[in-house]
Formats: C-alpha cells, sequence, structure tokens
C-alpha cells in the first residue's frame, strides 16, 4: 500500500481501534437485573488471535483490544508473511505495564503455531481473521474440545448501481475501493451491477478511472498503486485474469503481462472485466487483487439476486438518488455491512460476515461481546 495511504489507513486505524475501546469500557455495562437474576457478562477466557497479512495491525487491533477490554487473555499470532508490526505492538503492550502472560506473542506459520493454538486444551476461544479454506480447518479442530470460534473470512462483494444513482461518483467510488491496497481487502468491492443499458457509459468511466491508477514504488509518491503482497499472490492474480479472459469476459483494461517497467516487485496491471457471467470462476471467487468484475442485470430484483448468488456474503454497496430505495435494496442483501452512495467505514459498527464470509462481529461493542460469556445468578 502507499506510504500516504498506509499512513492513514494501516497505522491509524488501529490507533483507532485501541481508543474505541477506552472510550466503549467507559459506558459497558457487565451486569444487569432480569427479573430475579443478575446477568452477569464474563470474559470467555484465553482467546487465541490468528491474522492474516493484508492489515496485519489493523485486523489483529480489532481482536486484541476488544479482547484484552472483555478482560480476556491474548495469545496472539500474527502471519507469517506480515509478522513485524505484531512485535511492535508487544513493545507498546509491554511499556504500558500490562500484569505478565496477559498478552503474548507467538510467530510461526498456520499448520505448526496455529494449529498448536486452536487445539490447545488451555485456549477457550479462537478469534480468526483469513481464508475460508483455513477458516474451515480451524472450525474441525476446535470442535474437538468445543471451542468458541469466530471467523471473518473471505468475500466477493457488489455494487449495486440502480439506474437512478449518479454514475460518475459511483463508478469512480466502486473502482477506488475494489483497488484499495491492490484489491487485497476481505471486503473489497468486486463485482460492480449495472443496468444493461448504461453498461457502456458505466464500462468507459471505470476504463477511465482505472487509467489514473499508475503503478508505482510504494515507499515513494511515484505511484497510486503498489504491488500485491508476495510472488505467490501475483501468481494467483495473474491465473485468475488469464482465466477470465478464457471464460469469455470482456478485457476492458489491463491484464495478465506485469509492467515492463517495473522489474522488482510483484505488481498486477488495474485490471477491468466487462459483461461478466455472474456464474463464472471470476464471478464467483475471491481474486484478492486489483480485478474489477462488471455485470449486467434487468432489474432491481435481478441485481439483488445476482448479488447474494455467491458462497460469501460479506459486504455490499448500494447506489441510488433515492435514500429509501437503497434502503430497501440494502435491507434484502445477505451481507454483513452495506454502504449506501458511498458513506464510509465506522468502527464503531460490527464488522463480519453472512454464510462463508464466516460468523462472530468485530468492532465497536459488538467485538467486545465476542469475548464475553453469560452468566445468570437467581437471588430470591
Ligand atoms: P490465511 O488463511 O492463509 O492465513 C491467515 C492466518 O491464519 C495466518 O496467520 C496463518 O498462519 C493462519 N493459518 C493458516 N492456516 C491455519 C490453520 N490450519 N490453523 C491455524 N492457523 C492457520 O489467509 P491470508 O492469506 O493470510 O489472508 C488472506 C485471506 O484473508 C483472504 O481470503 C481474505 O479475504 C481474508 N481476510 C478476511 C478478512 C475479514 O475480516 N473477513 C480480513 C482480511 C482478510
Amino acid at each position: 500500500m502507499p506510504l500516504k495511504m498506509a499512513t492513514r489507513i494501516q497505522a491509524s486505524l488501529p490507533i483507532a481501534s485501541f481508543e474505541m475501546y477506552t472510550n466503549l469500557l467507559a459506558e459497558f455495562s457487565f451486569e444487569e437485573t432480569v427479573g430475579n437474576s443478575i446477568v452477569t457478562r464474563e470474559p470467555v477466557g484465553v482467546v487465541g488471535c490468528i491474522t492474516p497479512w493484508n492489515y496485519p495491525l489493523h485486523q489483529t487491533a480489532a481482536k486484541v483490544a476488544a479482547a484484552l477490554a472483555a478482560g480476556c487473555s491474548v495469545i496472539l499470532k500474527p502471519s507469517e508473511i506480515a509478522p513485524l508490526s505484531a512485535f511492535i505492538l508487544a513493545e507498546v503492550i509491554h511499556d504500558a505495564g500490562l500484569p505478565k502472560g496477559v498478552f503474548n506473542l507467538v510467530t510461526g506459520d498456520g499448520k505448526g503455531a496455529g494449529e498448536s493454538i486452536v487445539t490447545h486444551p488451555d485456549v477457550d476461544m479462537i478469534s480468526f481473521t483469513g481464508s475460508t479454506t483455513a477458516g474451515k480447518r480451524i472450525s474441525v479442530l476446535a470442535s474437538d474440545s468445543i471451542k468458541r470460534v469466530s471467523l471473518e473470512l473471505g468475500g466477493k462483494s457488489a455494487a449495486i448501481l440502480l439506474e437512478d444513482s449518479d454514475f460518475p461518483k459511483a463508478v469512480k467510488a466502486t473502482v477506488n475501493n475494489c483497488f484499495l491496497n491492490s484489491g487485497q481487502n476481505c471486503n473489497a468491492i468486486t463485482r460492480m451491477l449495472v443496468p444493461e443499458h448504461r453498461y457502456e457509459e458505466a464500462a468507459e468511466m471505470a476504463k477511465e478511472v482505472a487509467s489514473t491508477f499508475t503503478l508505482g514504488d510504494p515507499l515513494s509518491d511515484a505511484g497510486k498503486l503498489g504491488p500485491v503482497a508476495s510472488k505467490s499472490q501475483q501468481e494467483r492474480v495473474q491465473a485468475y485474469i488469464q482465466t477470465g479472459i478464457k471464460e469469455g469476459a470482456d478485457l476492458l483494461i489491463g491484464g495478465v503481462e506485469p509492467p515492463r517497467n517495473l522489474p522488482h516487485g510483484y505488481y498486477v496491471q488495474p485490471t477491468i472485466f466487462g459483461r461478466v457471467n455472474p456464474h463464472s470462476t471470476i464471478g464467483q471467487e475471491e481474486v484478492f487483487g486489483p480485478v474489477l468484475s462488471i455485470m449486467i442485470y434487468h432489474d432491481e430484483n435481478e441485481a439483488i439476486k445476482i448479488a447474494n448468488d455467491t458462497p460469501y456474503g460479506l459486504a455490499g454497496a448500494v447506489w441510488s438518488a433515492s435514500e429509501e430505495r437503497a434502503m430497501s435494496v440494502a435491507r434484502k442483501l445477505r451481507v454483513g455491512q452495506v454502504d449506501i452512495n458511498g458513506a464510509p467505514f465506522n468502527i464503531y459498527a460490527p464488522f463480519g460476515g453472512f454464510k462463508q464470509s464466516g460468523h462472530g462481529r468485530e468492532l465497536g461493542r459488538y467485538g467486545l461481546e465476542e469475548f464475553l460469556e453469560y452468566k445468570s445468578i437467581q437471588c430470591l
């Protein structure tokens, strides 16, 4: 991610999450009276937090700050691909003077360190963010000890542009969203659904916006789009672009070849496909790279059906001149969060998915509640 953006997002967001939980604790109620019962909310216990590489510190903070606020102790295993920010967090927590053993950092890969945490008898809960494949494996392993598991997994999120929406604004925002962090976002809007009679117009606009995404060294001001995280990630994205071409989608801009002028770094050209079949591979699977698929719909119901018709259910967007109409569509989307007309991300609102995007919620008070157990104490 280009440095300027990384400072704003990768560094600032985790700080905001820690601040948020400090604020929320001041007003959060851990006890209430229901009839003759006192219902207390107690920490679930020892939490294993397993995180991915794309927003390494943000995903860590969303778990660790909430678990500590709930009164849990934490074992953090960051991604083996991007673990360094977790070391800085460990130093910060050490300097803050937390009692020994409350926060613990364990590094290693998924199979070794990750599975050891998941299967450990003294770990009460696993809070996992990562791929759906690893999430399924963790669910199976954790079932042996009936550990609580919360999963934040992949996505294939769609923006529905209703015919009355502000197209220049909606198309620009959708392309920007899709290409953020070189497309390595679980909640990236990777499908743009447009009415048939406005397809040509939308495709032209999308191409124009994509052409402003110059690739370049993220440590300089040269580029708007950095490389993807690794060689294997680059190859994965290139393979999806190849599949898109093979399956007959219109390649509007970009393509498989890496840019010639950047011999170092795993760059992928910002790529847009038009007239993508919703049931094709790139219409269904998470690419995790700067690749947008434009799809056509004929009426609002079909748009909703296409948006909902993947195994995922993480995020979505609706654009319309009528807030009421956009709300009615948003309510019909089987996803964990919907942005209307480009409304911004809110860390006080719950974040998480329906279907194979996982279960459980992070952020806001909902994220804190994930790490609590209810206890009912009946009194005379
Ligand atoms: P990944 O699943 O390969 O790895 C994520 C973490 O899980 C790493 O720390 C890894 O070491 C660990 N891990 C892997 N296999 C494990 C196992 N069997 N047992 C225990 N731990 C294991 O994912 P990734 O490649 O690091 O991240 C990309 C994926 O994460 C994408 O699919 C993306 O959509 C998803 N993601 C989801 C969210 C969300 O909030 N929904 C956020 C970011 C990323």
